[in-house]
């Protein structure tokens, strides 16, 4: 039973990492930026709201993002462990997290913090536009997304250190490279699948 929380700025890599973890640790990887993505894709309700936020690289409301988190979590595949990627990203969030987690007597094993530095990230983030097109991939939105980051959710990797949970793991280099950093940080604090 393995509890994770992937952290880092956009761009640094926590989509590729958290696909990777989740087949090592046999955990779902629970993006909630992938999940707005397929309700914007279906034009749900929820994408229909959350749309105009991530065009413009805003957060969606906590109320929304909270919402959908613990409706994913009381699933049954979430029982056993779970990696969540791009969640939590604001204070209320972390505090939404905590109260599902306490609900259910849950604990995170560890948040790891992935690190890639500001010239590295736009330029992957550049090459993705081309790539996927994804709509929030222009230079502009993209330096709002940091933006962001920074005031939001950089801030929350301190609450998480002083629980004593953060490994911070260096993004940049080869994709298995970091799959390998992360799993030996984490196996050096006796997370290891069982
Ligand atoms: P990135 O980390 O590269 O910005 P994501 O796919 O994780 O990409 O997120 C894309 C967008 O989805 C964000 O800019 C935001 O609008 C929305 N989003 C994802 N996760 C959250 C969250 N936890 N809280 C609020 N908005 C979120």
């Amino acid at each position: 039973m393995t509890r994770l929380l992937l952290i880092g700025t956009p761009g640094a890599g926590k989509g590729t990492q958290a696909q990777r973890l989740s087949e090592t640790f046999d955990i779902p990887a629970i993006s909630t930026g992938d999940i707005f993505r397929l309700n914007v894709k279906n034009e749900t309700e929820l994408g229909t709201q959350a749309k105009a936020f991530m065009d413009r690289g805003e957060y969606v409301p906590d109320s929304l993002t909270n919402e959908l988190v613990r409706d994913r979590l009381s699933h049954a595949d979430a029982t056993d462990g779970f990696l969540l990627d791009g969640y939590p990203r604001t204070a209320d969030q972390v505090q939404e997290l905590d109260d599902i987690l306490a609900e259910k007597n849950q604990q995170l094993d560890a948040v790891v913090m992935l690190s890639a530095d500001v010239d590295e990230v736009v330029r992957r983030l550049l090459n993705r536009a081309i790539e996927q097109g994804r709509a929030d991939d222009t230079e502009d939105v993209i330096r709002h997304r940091l933006d962001v980051y920074e005031a939001q959710t950089a801030p929350l990797i301190s609450v998480y250190a002083a629980r004593g949970l953060v490994i911070t793991v260096d993004g940049l280099g080869e994709v298995a490279d970091v799959t390998g950093r992360i799993v030996d940080a984490l196996a050096e604090r006796g997370i290891s699948k069982n």
